[in-house]
């Protein structure tokens, strides 16, 4: 902002470069794109940051200032290949249009920056990714919250949020903003790595500017009714991206017409973790399939794909809303497949939904308003052969398919049945609805008749026979004659250009008639460009018309394509009901069950008297298979999806929780027990009676012992204080003697069978702990030596033999490390001088430490 003080002094530039310099002076982080006739130029810095990032030649243009001017250019019609690339890779760059008239301007022609295209504010079809948003978003925080506002610039939706700075990262991984502005001076740290940011003046995010900001865009007088009472961070927030956007865009983002206030407890929380581990839209190697999201979107549009992956990361806490979309399902299973005709309805429609937004912006190109214009038509047939009244939700949104009328004979009326591409060719405008263009363009196709006729007369007044009249856009109309017959032409031709066989004339007569040709031509073009915006200017007002066409058509996208699905994998119709629980029937993971041949379907039941299943069983036995598809299926009921079982009853859920394998944060300096601890300490503080919490081989990332104490002190924390229905799947084979304590807990294992020597996973979830590990049938498996696995078996008889000898005095141990528990029942005989020593102490020295204490001696004497 400083330069903008001091004027910069550029006198001894040429005066192009001078212009140039003034416009990039207000845009010093952005890359400038200058145009300049077929190309958009870059000067200087940016030239050379272009060239490096875009991989176009760097050059030097003459000189300015003394010095040689380095340039880099793309052509006009390159342009959004290389929007597209700088975009992605965070960049954001100003485009500066010539704006002023060649012919009459003295010195360089006016230009102007006409918008900004970054990240976030990316409205272009070509550069948006069809089935993901493109969220921009404002952050700022104090020490107690953070105001979080983000825009749907294609979609016109604007959300506001207040929540914890502890929730900011799984707010993020939610909503993956493309980019964020924050306020300078901010932590760095507040926008992830691989997310453009644009720092912006404090001011921007003032609170009491952005609450004037947003009563004067949605036309209220007060904000109370919309929902913000209580905000004030998230206030300024949003004014500041209002500001951003309408700076971005060069006009006021006047299609956002929806806002919406988030509050913590809408939807069923998904902490960051969570999200990545169950690989809802994207692979935990950040890939887009195998995912609950590749699998689920059968939609036929781009926009019903959107809205699906926004289902899938909001399910919701009030089953209301699941439970209408569940009714939709069913009722468009009712008889026969009643999906397929809307989806092929469906076919004809195309991306209303940001063709809308384009059009409020001013960008909507000719053939999106002839798709529009399609889509608008084909858009009530959605119900055909729905017997439609049946199904509330079914019948309100084919309610909700009609634009209104005006709107669609708006486009049938003024726009071309098949418009050219491009405004400025022209072709654009139906004949018939403006007369003077009609006229104009007379004159232009007469032209033909009027040539042959002129032709005709010309070669019989001058006795030329092969003498033609014809055009070309250099010379412009001229009669060509041969050579042989030049003495023939008469004296009022006027020579124009002389070919090698030929020679080309013009006459009075067919200059007249080219002046007022070729006028009529750039006029019937400058005609079209005006009635072009004028219609664009006729189709605001039902933006917002439009935009609900599209949230229908999207939804109906949306259940029709889960009726699909439910219909093609067979899947059922979930229960959403009030008594607490968690009741599934022969459950499949929506995912894996694609990817092998027979996949072994498995029950689920939790409920508060079995609140915790251990689970045990070989490693690649399916533990975290079942885990996470009981995890899946309840997103899936909660998301208003069918699921994959033969029936399933969910009672209400709060959150869900995991805490599976070893993801390792290296990137963030932080070991894999690390992680493993800071997960879990966020799952004990976070996870209520109604959350499910999935916890997979807790303890790995350290020591056997530390491991295992403190899975088992989790473990009983979930039972006892959290209450969670939790599914903990543990190699400890220890832990499995918790049951005994707590009668809310329940063993279950993942089936095997040994076979000739090796081991036979049978993926079936059963009763009772798993008798063995298979250990080293895996490493059989996996192409261990068998010498390897010969020794290892030796060894592993001895340490059962030795582990046979301390069983009871273990599990004593383990009595005894419980505080409330402070003299063991039923002592078993001590068969070792540890356990004495233990059993030696006063009661108010049997603290669990000592006992733990004691229990890592004996481990470690017995170990070999
Ligand atoms: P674990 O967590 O016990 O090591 P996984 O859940 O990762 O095991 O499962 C290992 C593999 O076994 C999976 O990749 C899948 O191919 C297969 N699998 C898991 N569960 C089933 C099942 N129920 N039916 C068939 N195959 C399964």
């Amino acid at each position: 902002m400083t330069g903008k003080l001091i004027p910069a002094d550029f006198s001894g530039h040429t005066p192009m470069m001078q212009q140039y310099l003034r416009i990039k002076a207000e845009h010093p982080h952005t890359l400038v794109f200058y145009r300049m006739g077929d190309f958009y130029e870059l000067f200087y810095g940016d030239a050379e940051k272009a060239s490096r990032l875009l991989d176009i030649t760097l050059t030097t243009r003459g000189q300015s200032a003394g010095v040689p001017v380095k340039m880099a250019g793309v052509p006009v019609v390159a342009l959004e290949q290389h929007l597209a690339r700088l975009v992605k890779l965070g960049e954001a760059v100003a485009i500066c249009e010539q704006i002023g008239d060649p012919a009459t301007s003295k010195g360089p022609v006016e230009r102007k920056v006409v918008r900004v295209v970054t990240a976030g504010t990316i409205t272009d079809q070509s550069l948006l990714p069809e089935k993901a948003d493109a969220l921009l978003m404002a952050l700022i925080h104090d020490k107690r919250s953070v105001g979080a506002a983000w825009l749907n610039l294609a979609a016109g939706e604007l959300t506001l949020s207040e929540i914890a700075p502890a929730h900011l990262p799984h707010l993020l991984e939610r909503l993956r903003p493309a980019e964020i502005i924050v306020p300078d001076g901010s932590d760095a740290g507040l926008v992830p790595v691989g997310v453009a940011r644009s720092v912006q003046n404090a001011w921007h995010f003032d609170a009491r500017a952005g609450e004037r900001a947003l009563c004067e865009h949605f036309g209220v007088a007060t904000l109370d009714g919309m929902g913000c009472g209580g905000l004030t961070l998230a206030l300024g927030a949003a004014g500041a991206l209002l500001q951003y956007a309408q700076a971005t865009q060069g006009q006021r983002a006047s299609h956002v017409q929806t806002l919406h206030v988030e509050t913590g407890d809408e939807y069923l929380t998904l902490d960051a973790v969570t999200r990545r581990n169950l690989e809802i839209t994207e692979t935990l190697r950040g890939a887009p399939a195998p995912t609950l999201f590749a699998t689920v979107d059968s939609c036929i549009t781009s926009m019903g794909s959107r809205l699906l992956g926004r289902w899938l990361h909001h399910p919701l806490r009030d089953r209301q809303v699941p439970q209408q979309r569940h009714a939709a399902i069913a009722a468009l299973l009712a008889d026969d497949k009643l999906f397929e005709a809307p989806r092929r309805a469906l076919r004809d429609i195309s991306d209303i939904e940001r063709i809308a937004a384009r059009v409020a912006l001013g960008s909507v190109r000719p053939r999106e308003l002839s798709a529009l214009r399609t889509s608008l038509k084909a858009a009530p047939g959605l119900d055909l052969g729905m017997p439609s009244a049946q199904d509330p939700l079914l019948s309100r949104l084919f309610g909700e398919l009609l634009a209104p009328g005006e709107c669609l004979a708006l486009l049938e009326t003024r726009l071309h049945a098949e418009p050219g591409a491009r405004v400025q060719d022209g072709g654009v405008i139906a004949p018939g609805f403006d007369p003077d263009l009609d006229e104009l363009r007379g004159l232009t196709v007469n032209a033909g008749e009027f040539l042959v006729a002129l032709e005709a007369r010309e070669r019989q007044r001058t006795g030329i026979p092969n003498l033609r009249v014809e055009y070309n856009r250099v010379h412009g109309y001229y009669i060509e004659v041969t050579s042989s017959h030049v003495a023939k032409v008469p004296d009022d031709y006027r020579r124009r250009q002389t070919l090698k066989n030929a020679e080309r004339y013009i006459t009075p007569e067919l200059k007249t008639f080219e002046d007022k040709a070729l006028s009529a031509e750039s006029k019937a073009l400058a005609r079209e460009k005006a009635l072009y915006e004028g219609l664009m200017e006729a189709l605001r007002p039902y933006i917002a018309a439009l935009q609900s066409v599209a949230r229908a058509v999207a939804q109906l996208d949306v259940l029709t394509a889960l009726a699909e699905r439910a219909w093609t994998f067979n899947w059922t119709r979930p229960v959403l009901d009030d008594i607490p629980g968690i009741a599934i029937t022969a459950g499949k993971h929506p995912v894996v069950v694609q990817q092998v041949t027979d996949f072994v379907p498995n029950d689920c039941h939790l409920d508060p008297q079995r609140r915790l299943l251990l689970i045990t069983g070989p490693n690649m036995g399916g533990k975290s298979t079942y885990m996470r598809q009981t995890a899946l299926i309840t997103l899936l009921a909660y998301a208003g999806s069918f699921v994959p079982a033969s029936s399933a009853r969910f009672g209400p859920v709060d959150r869900i929780f995991t805490r599976i394998g070893a993801a390792d944060d290296l990137a963030q300096g932080r070991s894999t027990f690390m992680v493993e601890m800071t997960e879990s300490a966020a799952i004990l503080n976070g996870a209520t009676a109604r959350s499910l919490v999935l916890m997979d081989e807790v303890g790995r990332g350290t020591s056997t012992f530390d491991g295992l104490a403190l899975a088992w002190a989790i473990a009983r924390r979930l039972i006892e204080t959290n209450q969670s229905y939790t599914l903990f799947a543990t190699h400890y084979f220890e832990l499995t003697q918790l049951t005994g304590e707590f009668p809310e807990a329940a063993n279950v294992h993942l089936s095997a069978a040994e076979h000739a020597g090796g081991v036979v996973f049978l993926h079936e979830v059963r009763d009772g702990p798993a008798s063995q590990s298979y250990g080293l049938q895996v490493a059989q498996l996996a192409g261990v030596p068998p010498a390897v696995i010969r020794a290892a078996r030796k060894h592993l008889n001895e340490l059962e033999e030795q582990a046979a000898r301390v069983a009871r005095p273990q599990r004593d141990l383990f009595a005894a490390a419980d505080m409330s528990v402070s003299e063991p029942e039923a002592p078993a005989p001590a068969e070792h001088p540890l356990v004495e020593r233990l059993r030696a102490l006063k009661p108010d020295e049997l603290t669990p430490r000592a006992a733990l204490d004691a229990l890592y001696a004996l481990k470690e004497e017995l170990a070999p």
